[in-house]
């Protein structure tokens, strides 16, 4: 089955049992893979389905056989907050979707030298889009519109800033979207007095608090967070975390953090996703 050849849709496109494939999509089924009536393939609706569907002799009609198990997706989601390097943002949305990634959130730091247009978003979510294809991923990571670090921070906080109602570190308590969340954050520092983040998930793993659900990355820049970013990534609930003790450039971190969870996730595991 895994040598059908997979193809994006969105979930709009599926209703009845049925795909309408876009013009761009016909042309990539029946002429460029020269797939004939009753060939099949696998539509990835990118929300976590993998829908079997074989053509039919409409060409902008695929009929869906079935829906999938893909197997390929980690037992946590995976959220990458990036302040966005001047060079390499292709390769961090490529790799780090390669490694599981769920959520790509671009940020502007203090120090980001890049100005990203709105294409750029749409050319990293197509970018995500063709390596969640070739990795064989249930579920097309979605990157999100970029914005100031100091108000992304607020929205991914984990505990509130200045708890006041319960004082505890860690509450999980997102004041921003008012939701209980089940998240833990980690920012990247370099240079500094950190736990490795290895150490610091398997502890997770062994003692876990609560029933985790997604883990958030903070990396920063090329130059570094600043001492005050770093700051309040903390006082938003985030854990500063050590990746070893040679510096990484910016485009190398993100991957490392990302296989670190993703390899923990996988081989020592945490208790299973309700959602
Ligand atoms: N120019 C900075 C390093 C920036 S590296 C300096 O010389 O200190 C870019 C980002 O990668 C950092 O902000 C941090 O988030 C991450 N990073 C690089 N090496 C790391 C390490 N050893 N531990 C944790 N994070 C690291």
């Amino acid at each position: 089955m895994s040598q059908l050849q997979r193809l994006v849709i969105a979930p709009s496109q599926f209703e009845n049992q049925h795909i309408t494939l876009t013009s761009a999509q016909q042309h990539y089924l029946w002429r460029v893979l020269r797939l004939q009536e009753g060939d099949r393939f696998i539509a990835v609706d990118g929300t976590g389905r993998w829908l079997l569907s074989e053509l039919t002799s409409s060409p902008d009609q695929a009929r869906v056989l079935d829906e999938l198990d893909g197997g390929t997706e980690l037992p946590i989601a995976m959220t990458l907050m990036i302040a966005m390097p001047k060079q390499g943002m292709d390769d961090i949305v490529r790799c780090c979707t390669e490694l599981g990634v769920t959520t790509i959130q671009p940020v502007v730091s203090d120090r980001t030298i890049l100005k990203p247009s709105p294409q750029k978003v749409q050319r990293w979510q197509r970018i995500a889009e063709e390596a969640a294809e070739q990795s064989e991923r249930r579920v097309v990571p979605q990157v999100i519109a970029p914005g100031a670090f100091s108000t992304i921070i607020t929205q991914w906080a984990i505990a509130t800033p200045h708890p006041i109602e319960s004082p505890v570190e860690h509450t999980f308590e997102n004041t921003f979207t008012g939701e209980r969340s089940t998240r833990k954050g980690y920012v990247c520092v370099a240079r500094q007095d950190a736990p490795h983040l290895l150490h610091v998930l398997t502890q997770l793993t062994v003692t876990p608090s609560t029933e985790v659900q997604n883990i958030i990355l903070a990396v920063g820049p090329e130059g570094g967070w600043t001492p005050e970013e770093i700051e309040m990534a903390i006082a938003h609930g985030f854990q500063a975390v050590s990746l070893g003790q040679r510096i990484l450039r910016a485009v190398t971190a993100p991957m490392v953090a990302l296989s670190l969870v993703a390899s923990v996730m996988e081989c020592v595991g945490l208790p299973a996703r309700s959602a």
